[in-house]
């Protein structure tokens, strides 16, 4: 163990042991606390860092649980035909979020693939192998609000569908006709959309065109995981490697039966297909199903207690610093936990947002965090810091750490 990391875990060990004796949850996983066997982050040389800025793909997102690791690890020990387990796993899930059918696909963006690609094909095998040649199909459009037309949506892309841009529900009316294979929706975007959901499901519904919804990080609340499912979408999808905490590659496709069927004909194990890039090993599987299942059963109010507590602790360390002011914000509706932007004038912290990330990242222990646009020209830098992806006790090091560069860059 290198001298840095021998540290790193020394100046861990005892904020950890006050936390416990504290009462606050403990949530640490033993493989953070116990020195592994072999560690491959350091092994090859690897920066490891305190995320402060949440569960994204490009700083690996979230870290499982004990739980999770633990169905990984006993699931790999013998060999189970991989549609049983798509079938146990997926009667499992969708009897937790409502749903008739449900399963595990390669992240959130898959799921939105394969349903895209069940409502083009249904279960015609002959189809199934066209994709993404639909040009002769009799439906091959997909009908999209213009403010929901977004980044992740670009997936659908590789089925070879045609997106029909709508804005106003006089729109929508004129973009359905015989070629109308799915309407999508994207959940985080319902602000801007001028159609919210009520109406998005009562025109489809009443054309008879399914309807699939893209909800990837709109949990927590916890209720999200059904609450489309109720509301009547036909397709719903989520990443299981967000707030749920399980594999990064994995994601749920839930929804209708015949959908849900139609679905898996794009998947693996099948070949011909456009899906079978996107495979999910059973230990994935498992390990999915393992995380939805405590993430269902957990506190949820006891964790939002705790995360605002831990934004308590960064808040107190700097606020009171000359030129500082916070605030809390809740997003409104994707990674739905409280954050806390920090914001610093010019005139008393020499310092940019810049300067300010890269000293975190390069300190000991390095630091990720967000960053947020200052909502006056006379700041010069700004920070959103999200606590929900943190180590218990790693709050402490947050707060020791801005408050240190914010005083440092202090002009007195
Ligand atoms: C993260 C995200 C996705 C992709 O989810 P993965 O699970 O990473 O595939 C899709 N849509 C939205 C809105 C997202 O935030």
């Amino acid at each position: 163990m290198k001298r840095r990391d021998l540290i790193k875990y020394l100046s861990l060990a005892p904020i950890t042991g006050a936390v416990v004796g504290s009462g606050v949850p403990f949530r640490a996983d033993a493989a953070t606390i116990v020195k592994p066997k072999r560690d491959l982050i350091n092994e090859l040389g690897i920066r490891r860092f305190i995320n402060a800025s949440g569960p994204y793909t490009a700083i690996s997102a979230s870290l499982m649980h004990d739980e999770v690791m633990e169905a990984i690890n006993s699931s790999s020990k013998g060999f189970v035909m991989y549609g049983e387990v798509q079938d146990k796993v997926g009667e499992k899930i969708a009897a937790i979020c409502h749903s008739e059918a449900a399963m595990v696909t390669a992240g959130c963006s898959s799921a939105l693939l394969l349903g895209t690609a069940a409502a083009l094909t249904g279960m015609d095998r002959n189809k199934v192998a066209q994709l993404p040649d639909v040009e002769n199909f009799d439906k091959n459009e997909v009908i999209v609000q213009k403010s929901h037309n977004y980044g992740y949506i670009h997936v659908l892309n590789n089925t070879g569908i045609k997106k029909v841009l709508v804005e106003t529900s006089e729109d929508l009316e004129k973009a359905i006709s015989s070629k109308t294979a799915l309407m999508y929706f994207l959940n985080d975007h319902t602000p801007d959309g001028k159609i919210k959901h009520q109406e998005w499901l009562a025109v489809a519904k009443k054309n008879n065109i399914p309807t699939i919804i893209d909800i990837a990080a709109d949990v927590p609340p916890v209720e999200n995981l059904w609450k489309f499912n109720d509301m009547g979408f036909d397709m719903v999808c989520v990443s299981g490697g967000k707030a749920i905490r399980g594999p990064q590659s994995t994601g749920i496709l839930m929804g209708r039966k015949h959908l849900v069927a139609a679905a898996r004909l794009s998947a693996p194990p099948d070949n011909k297909n456009i899906g079978r890039g996107m495979k999910v090993n059973k230990e994935e599987i498992f390990g999915l199903y393992a995380a939805l299942e405590r993430y269902v059963k957990q506190d949820h109010e006891k964790e939002w207690k705790m995360w605002e507590s831990q934004v308590a602790v960064i808040d107190n360390a700097v606020k009171k610093i000359k030129g500082v002011s916070t605030e809390i914000v809740i997003p409104p509706i994707h990674n739905r936990t409280p954050n806390l932007s920090i914001f610093w004038d010019s005139a008393s912290i020499n310092l940019t947002t810049k300067q300010m990330t890269e000293n975190l990242r390069d300190g000991n222990p390095s630091i990720e965090v967000g960053i947020r646009s200052a909502s006056v020209p006379s700041q010069s830098g700004a920070l959103n810091i999200t606590v929900w992806m943190l180590q218990p006790g790693e709050e402490k090091i947050v707060a020791r750490r801005i408050r240190e560069e914010l005083l440092k860059a202090s002009v007195s």
